[in-house]
């Protein structure tokens, strides 16, 4: 094939091309020079490559949703060009009209601009390293199937190693609390303990973004041995890719049988060092106290080992780990210290609060003037209760402070018709060509062990090219909020067998987008497994008619675009919801309800009676048109049984 050719079918000319194979080291003599198919093919490749990366590297900062004439600013071309490129993707727009991000990305690809969202001042602030980086205290979660002894060992450790050194201190429930080994500041003498032990509230702060948990430590009852929540304990641990430590708790015990349990945890994947394993087993007894000495400086060489650091000099942010609202105080906050140090006085943001801190307290009441990393204090100063899980981050001044809160409470409106996406078999298949997917995982439930084994093996046989199916928790019992809280974390689909769902965690998986799929019969998950492989499971929805409004008088407004002025005269409209628009009785357009208002006010949902504006995004709505609105839901075969 000539060159000429060549560059004719990468649209571009045969100058340019022989420009680009130089630099891509592959000169070429002129235009008539020839290359073979294989060569051409991988010219090709290489061309397409550098095209899409200069692209790429051709970055432009612009806040969406974005006007058509300010984005043909920024991509300098003429409101009339960008308009034209709009309809030749169907769409029909003005130029006082705003693109959401993902087309005003695609048409911008068109001009070689790869269109970023401006960072916000919240994102500006959390890049802000100044890298004094320094090594800074454990934080440790204590994990164990109920009556372990989690909360007794917990206990002995505040009370041996914190109270003794308080005069008359009283000891406070905070949430968390800092145990200091050896009198020194020293960052590595210090263990900051999480006072809610459990994995599911461990999962739940995952879920919610924050990652605090550096080290696990593993009650297992030295009389009892490995119990199904050990288990759960130890998936959730090893999802979350957190270090585990067994405490083998209640070795006072006459019954304790400490190689019977090293045995049950080599089953589990715990082989103890010595046994061989990498496992570190250390005998406890939360009642006499043996064994925590040494429980606490395996914690500490554990946290030398990861090389635990933080930035002691950026602005502060930490991580809500308990709230609440104080009668004499106001709204009190139990913050564990990521980064930096926070200081009486610092302006912060924390979920939807703000304020200035008034006051810090450590784990004991003490009134103190700063929190360095990995410390739990308690804060005063926010206007509102926090929630678990809330980040809490150290800002500028006021007026940052209320610009980022302005701007979360506007993403949490949006937020709220959003119900997050997670695996579904039925997209399964979209996600594999699509986003990539290389693996499905699976939380496996079932009734009893033989039937777990059974589906086990079954689920092994599936061989598929692209995707590998990985048992990221396996149990026998019904489906539990544990189980949905690690799906929600791993993105996993959870599958039971001959079992039920307990009612709260139905619920929660609704509201989180986790599926769950019921089965009898074993072949019939292996098929669906299989067809949701090929794209052959196809998702049902359902709509459900909310209500009905009549369209009363159309707005063109620059600005918001058209909006249908209308009555409800049906059960109600709700902003997010699907609409369908008649007239003749005829469904003439169908989306969604972009923006909905009463009077001026944005609203979620207007009642039957009312009046309101509504925006369906359809330019060629009329006077005495229906708009229909149902919500949808999304329905898995086995989901309801
Ligand atoms: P959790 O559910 O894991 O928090 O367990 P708890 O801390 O509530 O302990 C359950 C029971 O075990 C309580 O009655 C404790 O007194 C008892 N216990 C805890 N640790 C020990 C121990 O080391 N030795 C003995 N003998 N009993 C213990």
């Amino acid at each position: 094939m000539r060159i000429y050719e060549l560059a004719k079918q990468l649209n571009m000319d045969a100058k340019e091309l022989i420009e680009r194979l130089k630099k891509l080291n592959f000169p070429v003599k002129s235009h008539m020079s020839s290359v073979d198919k294989e060569t051409a093919e991988i010219i090709k490749h290489e061309i397409e490559e550098m095209k899409r990366k200069e692209i790429e590297e051709n970055v432009i900062e612009v806040d969406f949703p974005i006007m058509v004439k300010d984005l043909a600013i920024k991509l300098n071309i003429k409101p009339s060009q960008l308009l034209q490129d709009l309809i030749k993707e169907g769409k029909f727009f003005n130029i006082n009209q705003s693109l959401d991000e993902e087309l005003a990305c695609k048409i911008a690809y068109k001009y070689k601009v790869n269109l970023k969202r401006k960072p916000t001042k919240e994102e500006e602030i959390l890049k802000t390293q100044t890298k004094d980086l320094r090594p800074r205290p454990p934080i440790v979660t204590l994990m164990g199937h109920i009556d372990h002894g989690k909360t007794t060992l917990l206990d002995y450790i505040r009370k041996s190693r914190v109270a003794e050194k308080e005069v008359g201190g009283i000891t406070q429930h905070i949430g968390a609390y800092q145990v200091v080994l050896k009198e020194t500041h020293h960052a590595l003498k210090r263990i900051t303990f999480l006072d809610t032990p459990g994995h599911e509230t461990f999962t739940s702060m995952r879920a919610r973004g924050a990652d605090i948990t550096d080290i696990v430590v593993l009650v297992v009852a030295a009389d009892e041995g490995v119990r199904p929540q050990t288990i759960e304990a130890i998936d959730h641990a090893k999802v979350a890719n957190v270090p585990i430590i067994v405490a083998m708790n209640k070795i006072d015990r006459p019954n304790a049988d400490i190689d019977m349990v090293k045995q049950q945890l080599s089953k589990v994947g715990l082989v103890s060092e010595d046994w061989g394993g990498k496992t570190t087993v250390v005998g406890v007894s939360a009642k006499t106290g043996e064994g925590i000495s040494e429980l606490l400086e395996l914690i500490l060489l554990q946290a030398e080992i990861m090389e635990l650091r933080a930035d002691y000099s950026r602005p502060a942010i930490g991580v809500v780990v308990e709230a609440k609202l104080s009668k004499g105080k106001g709204p009190l906050a139990t913050v564990l210290i990521k980064e930096g140090i926070l200081k009486r006085g610092d302006w912060c943001v924390c979920g939807l609060s703000l304020g200035k801190i008034r006051a810090i307290y450590d784990d004991r009441g003490n009134f103190i003037k700063e929190a360095p990393p990995s410390f739990p204090c308690e804060i005063l100063g926010l206007n509102n209760v926090s929630n678990p899980g809330d980040q809490l981050l150290v800002v500028d001044d006021e007026k940052s402070a209320k610009e980022i809160i302005e701007r979360r409470k506007e993403e949490e409106e949006k937020k709220k018709f959003f119900i997050p996406s997670h695996v579904r078999l039925e997209e399964l298949y979209k996600k594999v060509k699509e986003e990539n997917l290389k693996q499905l995982k699976i939380i496996l439930k079932a009734d009893v062990g033989g039937t777990l084994e059974a589906t086990e093996d079954a689920l092994k046989k599936i061989t598929s090219e692209e995707v590998e199916l990985v048992i990221i928790h396996k149990g026998v019992g019904v489906i539990n909020s544990s189980d949905v809280l690690l799906a929600e974390v791993s993105d996993a689909i959870i599958v039971g067998f001959k079992v039920n769902v307990d009612p709260k965690a139905k619920d929660l998986a609704k509201q989180k987008g986790i599926e769950i799929r019921l089965y009898e019969i074993v072949y019939e998950l292996i098929d669906d497994i299989k067809s949701a492989l090929e794209g052959m499971l196809s998702p049902q929805i359902k709509r459900i008619f909310l209500g009905r409004a009549q369209i009363k008088a159309v707005f063109k407004l620059s600005k918001a675009g058209t909006v249908c002025g209308c009555q409800v005269i049906r059960g109600k409209v709700v902003r997010g919801m699907v609409v369908q628009l008649l007239r003749d009785n005829e469904v003439v357009f169908e989306g969604k309800i972009i923006s909905l208002k009463r009077f001026k006010d944005d609203v979620r949902e207007v009642k039957e009676g009312l009046e309101c504006g509504i925006n369906i995004g359809y330019d060629r709505v009329k006077e005495g048109d229906i708009i229909d609105v149902f919500s949808e839901e999304i329905i898995s075969r086995h989901l309801e049984r």
